[in-house]
This record gives C-alpha cells, sequence and structure tokens, in this order.
C-alpha cells in the first residue's frame, strides 16, 4: 500500500494519464455490480480513494487530488488531522458506543459545544443527540416543534435542501427527487427564498426581505391564507445543495422578526454552514439572530465521524422521555475527536483563516466576472459556488458545470456540483487549507472553465 507524503510535502496534485485509472476502473466496475443504483458522487468524480491527508486524497492508481468536496463539507481540518487521529485513538479502546448515558467524552462534548454558542445563548439552549446524521436531525427538529407547539404545518424555501429521509425530504425542494416518493410528510409549505440572482417571484433582486417575506407573511396572517399556524419556519441561511446561495441579511432579519412576532419557532438548517464553515462558528452569527433551534451535524467531529444535534430553546424541551430515541446516538469516538477540533480550531485561528480564505477566493474569481458563461460567483466563508448559465439564453448551464467538474477532476481538483440543474460548481475546501492550495485549485478551477467552455462553444 502507498502511503500519503503530509500534505506539507506535497507540492501539488499529480494526475496520470486518463481517469478512471485502471485499478479505480476495477473497483467502481465491482460497486456498478454489487451497490445500488442510487449511489451518486462515483458517478462524476470516477475514482477509488485509497487515502487521504489534509487537503488531498490519493486514489488506488497513485493520483493525487485537492479534495474541495472533503466529504460533501464534513471535514473541517481535512483528512485525518494528526491531532483529531490521536484523540480518537485514545477514546479507542476506553469506550466507543455508549447510546446516551452519560461518559466523560459526552460530557465534554457537550460543554465544548454550548460553549461555542453566544453567550446569550449558552444558558437557554439544550442539546439533543440524534441519530448519526443530519436528516435525522431534521426529523428530531420536527418532532420536537411539533410537540411543543401543537401544531402540524411546516414552512420550508423553495432550493432548500434537508436530506433523505421521508420528513427532511418533504422539506427539500428537489422536484425530482420527491417525485418517485408518494406520500412524504403533509402539510409542508414552500415559500420563496432570497435568491435574488434568480428571483423566484420575477422581482428586482434585494428586494426579498420586502417581496418574499411580505408574502410569507401576508400568507401566514390571512385569515383565508389556507396554511394553520406553522410548528415551525426551517431555514438555511446559505443553502448549500441548492447552490450555494447566501440568504440577503435583510430577508434573514425579517424572517426572525416575523416569527417572533406569531410566536413561530425559527429553525436554521446548520448541517452544511455550521462548525465554522462561513467564517463564524454558526453561520446565524454572521447573520446577527438567534435562532430557536440549531440543526448541526457534518463537521462536529471534524474528521468525519458520524454524530447529529440539535441544539434549541429550552423553553421547546416538552418532549417525553424516548422521544427521539436511536441506538447510534452515542459515538464515542465522535465526541472525543470533537472535542480536539474545537481546541485546534481555535487554538490554530481556523475561523480566522476561513475569512481569510474567502477574501482570497473573492480576489482568485474575480477574473469570472467578465465570463460569457458565468452568471454568478457567490461565497459565504469556505462555501463557493459558480452558476453556469448559457450566454444566448440564460438556461441553466448542466452539461458546461459536468464538463467543469470533469476537467477540474484531470487536473487534480475535487469539485462538486449542485443548484438548478447541478448548474452550480461548488467548492467545500477544509476550514484550515492553505492560502498555496487555495491558489492552486482556483488556477484548476479557471483553467477547467476556460477548456469546457472552449468546447462548448
Ligand atoms: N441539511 C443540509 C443543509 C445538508 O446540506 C444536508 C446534507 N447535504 C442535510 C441536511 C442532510 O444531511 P445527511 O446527508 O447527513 O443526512
Amino acid at each position: 500500500m502507498t502511503t500519503l507524503a503530509h500534505p506539507a510535502s506535497l507540492t501539488g496534485p499529480a494526475v496520470h494519464g486518463d481517469l478512471p485509472g485502471p485499478r479505480s476502473a476495477e473497483y467502481l466496475a465491482r460497486q456498478d455490480r454489487r451497490e445500488s443504483n442510487a449511489r451518486a458522487y462515483p458517478r462524476h468524480l470516477p475514482i477509488a480513494i485509497a487515502e487521504g491527508s489534509g487537503s488531498f486524497v490519493r486514489d488506488v492508481d497513485g493520483n493525487v487530488f485537492i479534495d474541495f468536496l472533503a466529504g460533501a463539507g464534513v471535514l473541517s481540518l481535512g483528512h485525518n488531522h494528526p491531532e483529531l487521529v490521536e484523540a480518537m485513538t485514545g477514546q479507542l479502546g476506553l469506550l466507543t458506543h455508549a447510546l446516551d448515558f452519560p461518559t466523560p467524552a459526552k460530557d465534554e462534548f457537550t460543554a465544548a459545544q454550548l460553549a461555542m454558542l453566544p453567550e446569550g445563548m449558552r444558558s437557554r439552549m439544550k442539546l439533543h443527540f440524534c441519530g448519526p446524521t443530519g436528516a435525522n436531525a431534521v426529523e428530531a427538529a420536527l418532532k420536537l416543534c411539533k410537540t411543543a407547539t401543537g401544531r402540524g404545518d411546516i414552512v420550508s424555501f423553495q432550493g432548500g435542501f434537508h436530506g433523505s429521509t421521508h420528513a427532511a425530504l418533504s422539506l427539500t425542494g428537489l422536484v425530482s427527487q420527491k417525485q418517485p416518493v408518494a406520500n412524504t410528510m403533509p402539510g409542508v409549505h414552500f415559500f420563496p427564498y432570497s435568491y435574488c440572482h434568480r428571483c423566484p417571484v420575477g422581482l428586482e433582486p434585494d428586494t426579498c426581505a420586502t417581496n418574499c417575506v411580505e408574502f410569507l407573511e401576508r400568507s401566514l396572517t390571512d385569515a383565508n391564507g389556507g396554511i394553520p399556524l406553522p410548528a415551525a419556519v426551517v431555514l438555511e441561511l446559505v443553502q448549500g445543495e441548492g447552490g450555494v446561495i447566501p440568504a440577503r441579511e435583510s430577508f434573514v432579519h425579517r424572517v426572525r422578526e416575523l416569527t417572533r412576532e406569531l410566536d413561530i419557532p425559527l429553525v436554521v438548517d446548520e448541517v452544511q454552514t455550521g462548525c465554522g464553515r462561513t467564517g463564524t462558528w454558526f453561520a446565524f452569527e454572521r447573520y446577527g439572530i438567534e435562532p430557536d433551534v440549531v440543526i448541526a451535524s457534518k463537521a462536529l467531529s471534524g474528521i468525519g465521524a458520524p454524530v447529529a444535534l440539535i441544539i434549541y430553546d429550552e423553553r421547546l424541551d416538552t418532549w417525553a422521555p424516548g422521544a427521539h430515541s436511536g441506538t447510534f446516538r452515542g459515538n464515542q469516538l465522535a465526541f472525543a475527536a470533537g472535542v480536539r477540533a474545537i481546541e485546534v480550531i481555535k487554538r490554530d485561528g481556523v475561523l480566522a483563516n476561513v475569512v481569510e480564505r474567502e477574501h482570497q477566493l473573492e480576489v482568485l474569481f474575480a477574473p469570472l466576472a467578465g465570463h460569457p458563461w458565468v452568471a454568478d460567483v457567490r461565497g459565504a466563508g469556505l462555501m463557493w459556488g459558480i452558476e453556469l448559465a448559457d450566454p444566448h439564453t440564460g438556461a441553466p448551464a448542466s452539461a458546461l458545470a459536468l464538463a467543469v467538474q470533469e476537467q477540474a477532476l484531470r487536473r487534480g481538483l475535487i469539485v462538486e456540483l449542485g443548484g438548478r440543474g447541478d448548474c452550480v460548481v461548488r467548492l467545500l475546501p477544509p476550514l484550515n487549507v492553505t492560502a498555496e492550495v487555495v491558489r492552486t485549485a482556483a488556477g484548476i478551477l479557471l483553467a477547467a472553465l476556460d477548456a469546457a467552455a472552449g468546447d462548448a462553444r
């Protein structure tokens, strides 16, 4: 087995020959025979991954890639951060699984999570440990709010993504994933999101606080509006899978005000934006609001050990013992890693790095403004999206985005797609990524875009 050099000693990505390489092709063919048709990532990123270190992965053929997918935003400190590996190794052999019993590892993790909240929220927020996926935490948040309010309807936003389980899917915008699955959770009402680049109601950009939220307000307060007062309003502050769309601040503020006025719990889904991704621990801090429920999962352990939480105002804590149970809610390895991750993030100024890299990407992507196929470039912290559209028709340039992803991979960069028709090229690097790796990755992406757009002309 080849071993991966420490990223510091790697001068850059290295891809030899066609992709997939011969060994990857064997793995992919076996996977194709044995695994479900629902498998997703390797269809567009055809590699079998042998190992990872920091911002890099090496495939089974020895090709090295910059990994700006990072486990879909899970690996906030990159692959195999040595101190997180050490924390997990220290826990291994002591205790690995403990349902929802209190343990020293869980106790420390809980204290560390609460301490990351803004001071005013620390004493009034409670944690519930969920089954270890974002979707399970979404389910928990819905059940909590329904139980606490005695109401049944939910408000969600167009373009949002909240997971693949039945209720989480029902809140999700993606029609193609919902269509084959009849009878998802009823009572979900979709409202326009702050997507000013393609205004969902076809009005002037930057008027979503007035137009979109006013529509929400009128719908919820009109005696003939058709929607009973909902149990929750569920919001992504930056839509991730929906195409990296940071909501306008004014929109978020108005949603917060309105939900307070109407006494509707505001649930922010921070599965993707949480744990430092946008430069603050949670994105709601960046927006200067305090939600009633926070959903967190992906990067809580920093290393991909699964764990998911809802953090909520104690006044909502009305559910009965066992109300949201689940066997895998006590992953001690994830807790140990998560405690160490917070220590490392504070010590190494990782959140400051996120902000610096955000500004770096802003500069590096500035030349894209004049590119005929680039409709919009958006980012918050270290989640970035480049939306591609046909310069003649304005239609989402899905085929081009796919070609950019492929060209980037060939040059040694892993990126994801999202948004309408997957027309947005998305970057989710580790939060401790260096300036040098960001520069290299941006260079690859621009070259990939030029190559792909050249072919598209
Ligand atoms: N909410 C958001 C905002 C997400 O981005 C995701 C995953 N991409 C989920 C929920 C679902 O998380 P999981 O895949 O762990 O169920």
